[in-house]
């Protein structure tokens, strides 16, 4: 063979792993290398331990609502150490079978950095390895922006091992990671503030669930403050941070937790003389088949931006391994995607946004509901549910739905089933529910508004 391997993949996390198993699978000769953890953002850094930690928010709630149904609950207390050491056990757990998956599919694992230093070779520990085809899946790396004292602040890699609980903490952003971490601290009973600089958060999701998702955050007692941003951020003597605002006030915090997206992770990744064309948000640009504009290098995952999901993620990794090693065509339908966002209550959404919707067709049909769970008719707690359905009234065919409630991303990943095969409103009025679930009410919702 005229190379080392036929795959060369760098880095080990949704979208490498899945490649270079399923390529290993085909029968391809496959290496991989990882120089942090194995499995990647999702298993370390992000889905998975933060999940953990949204199930650990959501017992506060369940502890309160609980009185109205006849438990005695007093006084319970949460133990932070308890939680995140029980997390670290549980990722362990998990690097270790992605290393066995990979061994077991015959996956050459390389612990280390792994840069191109050429169109078919790459660098690690300081060996060179040649590959007919190399695979960048690096994945992204969380931007802070340049403020005096960032270096006080912390990002979502660091936020899930703070040595000690932040009884009083700020976070940063208005995307996913700032909404779902002001929940789990505030779910912990931490006083959160969540400071977005533009007049609502979650830009891109459906404008009224993001309104009623601010609105239910609140009553949950994350203290929002919308065009609000931070200039600067000083270390106390007490070791305390004292963060200057925009409008001119101070405002101080045990931590502060930047969750302002996150950049292509390139860092070191290319030698001089290889150059591979960026975006200009820095994700590296591919063509249908994943090709970067140097043939023999591919790249999925996060680093090729789009929508930055583990499953999109596996997805990509999956079609190029059966594309390359399997002589399918590389084909993605990137539609009708699902999407949670797990704050409490949880948001759902698949499909288009109203706003989308009514600039693509001129015959919109919207259908919503709006109502507390029959299990707050007992608990005391005024949490409402959200849902809506947007049609094409022409060919009356689901644009949209999206909710805002408890468990939204369970329930959603149904109806994407649903709208992924085409229903039209037709069958989903044809759907006899299941009673008594808040669910149903996607199946009877009659009258458009
Ligand atoms: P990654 O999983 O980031 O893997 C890239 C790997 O490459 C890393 O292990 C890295 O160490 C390694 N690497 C980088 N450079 C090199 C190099 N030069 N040499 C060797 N190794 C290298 N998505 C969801 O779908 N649902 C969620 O609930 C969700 N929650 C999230 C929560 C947080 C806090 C974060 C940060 C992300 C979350 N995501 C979630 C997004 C999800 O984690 C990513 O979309 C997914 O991990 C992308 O996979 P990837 O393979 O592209 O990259
Ligand atoms: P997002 O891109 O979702 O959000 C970034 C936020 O930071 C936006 O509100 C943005 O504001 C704001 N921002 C950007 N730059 C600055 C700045 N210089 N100063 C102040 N605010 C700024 O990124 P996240 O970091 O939240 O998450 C990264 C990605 O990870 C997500 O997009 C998602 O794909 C994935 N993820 C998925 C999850 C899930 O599936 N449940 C959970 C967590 C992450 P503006 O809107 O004004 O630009």
């Amino acid at each position: 063979m005229k190379y080392d391997y036929d795959l060369f993949v760098i880095g080990a996390g949704s979208g490498g792993v899945r490649a270079a198993r399923m390529s290993a699978g085909f029968g391809a000769k496959v290496a991989i290398c990882e120089d942090r953890y194995m499995g990647g953002t999702c298993v370390n850094v992000g889905c998975v331990p933060k999940k953990l930690y949204v199930y650990a928010a959501e017992y506060s709630k369940q502890v309160k609502n609980a009185k109205g149904f006849g438990w005695n609950t007093e006084a319970p207390s949460f133990n932070w150490a308890t939680l995140r050491d029980n997390k670290t056990t549980e990722i362990s757990r998990l690097n270790g079978i992605y290393d066995s998956l990979l061994g077991n599919a015959n996956v050459e694992v390389l612990n280390g950095r792994g840069k191109i230093v050429g169109v078919n070779t790459v660098e690690v520990n300081g060996t060179e390895y040649t590959a007919e085809r190399i695979l960048v899946a690096v994945g992204g790396w969380p931007f802070v922006p340049e403020i005096p004292g960032r270096e006080h602040a912390v990002s979502s890699n660091e936020i899930f091992d703070l040595d000690s609980f932040p009884n009083n903490i700020v976070v940063v952003g208005g995307g996913y990671i700032a909404v779902e971490f002001a929940g789990i601290f505030n779910g912990l009973g931490a006083n959160v503030t969540q400071l977005y600089r533009g007049d609502l958060f979650l830009r891109g999701f459906d404008e009224e669930v993001r309104q009623f998702a601010a609105q239910e955050i609140a009553k949950q007692g994350v203290n929002i403050q919308f065009n609000t941003d931070v200039t600067a951020i000083k270390k106390l003597d007490d070791g305390t941070l004292e963060l200057s605002l925009n409008n001119g006030t101070t405002m101080n915090a045990d931590a502060v937790l930047y969750a302002t997206g996150r950049k292509p992770h390139l860092t070191n990744l290319l030698a001089d003389g290889i150059t591979l064309e960026q975006a200009k948000s820095g994700h590296l640009k591919v063509n249908d088949t994943f090709q970067t504009n140097i043939p023999s290098i591919y790249a999925v995952g996060d680093v090729i931006g789009g929508m930055e999901l583990t499953p999109v993620a596996l997805e990509e990794g999956m079609t190029l391994a059966r594309h390359l090693y399997n002589g399918q065509p590389c084909e993605l339908d990137y539609s009708n995607i699902a999407t949670a966002v797990f704050c409490q209550p949880n948001i759902g959404t698949v499909g288009m946004s109203e706003e989308q919707a009514r600039a693509k067709y001129t015959n919109v049909q919207k259908y919503r509901s709006e109502f507390r769970a029959l299990k707050h008719t007992i608990s005391g707690s005024d949490e409402r549910t959200l849902m809506k359905l947007l049609v094409d009234g022409d060919t009356d065919k689901i644009l949209g739905a999206h909710m805002v409630g408890p468990d939204a991303g369970e329930i959603m990943q149904g109806l994407a089933i649903a709208i992924k095969a085409g229903a039209t409103k037709a069958v989903f009025d044809a759907t006899i529910g299941i009673h008594p679930t808040a669910a149903e009410e996607f199946v009877t919702m009659r009258t458009p508004v």
